[in-house]
């Protein structure tokens, strides 16, 4: 049996009303066998990464419990990603109606053809560190260094928490 490991997951959605989009994703993880939901955070709008011709988005992190491995975790989140009608066009950050990247998986360094963990993204952008530090604010991550340091060299960017 594999052992359990605490994963981090980037949700975001700019199709098909974000917002029913992201929590149809939070129920459809928290449903799958061996992930079990620890934390998640409040949902933000932040403008679209590279073609700006396409609607502002809206991202959350969700913490979990997991006793999948990273490549099987996934796989798991792609076929929510196409169950949700997520088309790959092969525009790079073109619209979607759901997009969920593993983040974290413990301290684990993965590079292999179909996934790098930590996320390439992680240490830069807002939409990632913010609703990241909500949830996970003592994180520290391989390579990067510590959560609250890398917050503060990021400008929030047009990132806005969703009052609820
Ligand atoms: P970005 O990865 O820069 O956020 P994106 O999310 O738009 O861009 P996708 O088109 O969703 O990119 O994914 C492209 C490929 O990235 C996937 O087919 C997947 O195999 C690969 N990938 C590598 N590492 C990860 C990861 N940590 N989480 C999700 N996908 C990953
Ligand atoms: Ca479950
Ligand atoms: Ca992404
Ligand atoms: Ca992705």
């Amino acid at each position: 049996m594999q052992a359990l490991t605490v994963a981090y997951i980037g949700l975001g959605s700019n199709l098909c009303d974000p917002v029913h989009q992201i929590t149809t994703a939070r129920a459809a993880i928290e449903r799958l066998q061996a992930v079990d939901e620890i934390a998640f955070s409040s949902l933000y709008r932040s403008p679209p990464m590279g073609p700006a011709d396409q609607p502002s988005y809206v991202n959350a992190v969700m913490g979990v419990r997991t006793g999948l491995t990273a490549a099987a975790l996934l796989a798991k989140l792609q076929q929510i990603e196409a169950k949700q009608g997520r088309v790959r066009t092969g525009e790079r950050w073109g619209p979607r109606t759901l997009d969920l990247d593993l983040l974290l998986f413990d301290e684990e360094q993965i590079a292999t053809p179909d996934l790098t963990v930590p996320h390439v993204g992680i240490a830069e952008r807002a939409f990632v560190l913010y609703p990241l530090a909500e949830i996970a604010p003592k994180l520290v991550i391989p390579e990067k260094g510590r959560l609250s340091e890398l917050l503060e060299r990021c400008p929030m960017n047009g990132l806005q928490r969703i009052e609820d």
